[in-house]
């Protein structure tokens, strides 16, 4: 049996910086509902899905813009994902902290610090407080996880998340930041492992012969993913962690669906649900601290599969 993490990170971009006030809540509904001539594309389409075919998400939800604009929008999003009877875990974007009304931080420098792993450990320790205060002010019920905005962690990280109390991270992604945080290091990350007292889940990575690809809804075929969940399973590795976001139904300017990623999402679903003695959907809700530790190297995606994702993903350039 292979655990298998549908992690949706859930976010909202203004398209720049000026004039945010203004464009929030257009923004709002584009990322998060996903209104389209078809119905919605957001993530009420996503929660569905899933919830039909009795599949269970994590969404890391990014609670700090919710310091500027205020705290109905974000708990309209965790009411959306509670209700479904999906998982709630804390995402942070700390672009967002020089936005807020009321500074997040004292002393802080002015200016844009993109990644968490850029700020102090006593800092990273704060926004971690505060950001999962938000999402339980919002209404969340069980946030016991984390995934740094962009991957950008760091082995500070995981100190700041015991502090808060928060036993599993899932910010290690071995194509970006991963091999430079300081955690396994020297190890390229593929397999959940204890470090530091957090049970990291880093993403999972393959190899398809023009290099190491994380595993991602708008980034891999339909054929390769199910190789690439087969192979896990066949390796006998503890979980599969897939990365998409709220949006990623979506086109890039966000008005109608990208019919190619909805059927890729509506098949795998339907895999996991048809095959669910040998797939487990789940978060980290009840999970326990125990991982084997042992690091498989990258997955490996074969070239002809590499050769149909071209053509797939050059489809959606074309009609996306
Ligand atoms: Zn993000």
């Amino acid at each position: 049996m292979l655990d298998v993490l549908i992690t949706v990170d859930v976010e909202i971009w203004c398209g720049g910086w000026t004039d945010i006030d203004a464009r929030f809540p257009d923004a709002f509904r584009r990322y998060i509902h996903g209104p389209t001539a078809g119905g919605d594309y957001g993530l009420p389409y996503q929660l569905k899905v899933l919830s039909d075919h009795g599949l269970k998400g994590v969404f890391f939800v990014e609670p700090l813009f919710a310091a500027r604009f205020g705290p109905q929008p974000l708990a309209e999003i965790v009411g959306m994902i509670e209700a479904a009877g999906h998982e709630v875990q804390l995402h942070l974007h700390t672009e967002w902290v020089d936005e807020a009304r009321e500074p997040l931080l004292s002393n802080v420098a002015a200016g844009k610090r993109q990644h968490l792993r850029y700020f102090s450990l006593d800092e990273q320790t704060i926004l971690i407080r505060k950001g999962k205060a938000m999402l339980e002010q919002a209404g969340a019920t069980n946030v016991n996880a984390f995934r740094a905005g962009s991957f950008g962690f760091n082995r500070d990280s995981l100190h700041a998340l015991v502090a808060n109390g928060l036993p599993f991270d899932s910010s290690y992604n071995a194509t970006l930041m991963g091999p430079d945080s300081g955690v396994m290091p020297g190890t390229l990350m593929t397999d959940p492992a204890n470090c530091d007292g957090v049970t990291e889940y880093p993403m999972t990575v393959y190899r398809d012969g023009r290099g190491l690809r994380h595993a991602q809804l708008t980034s891999c075929s339909s054929a390769e993913l199910e190789g690439l969940l087969w192979q896990s399973l066949e390796q006998g590795r503890q979980a599969f962690v897939l990365l998409s976001h709220g949006f990623e139904m979506l086109n890039t300017a966000k008005t109608r669906s990208d019919p190619v990623v909805v059927q890729r999402f509506r098949r795998l679903s339907r895999l996991l649900e048809q095959r669910s003695d040998c797939f487990r959907t789940g978060g980290f809700a009840g999970r326990q601290q125990t991982a084997p530790g042992v690091q498989h190297g990258p997955l490996s995606s074969p070239l002809h599969r590499t050769g149909m994702r071209m053509l797939e993903q050059a489809y959606r350039r074309r009609y996306g």
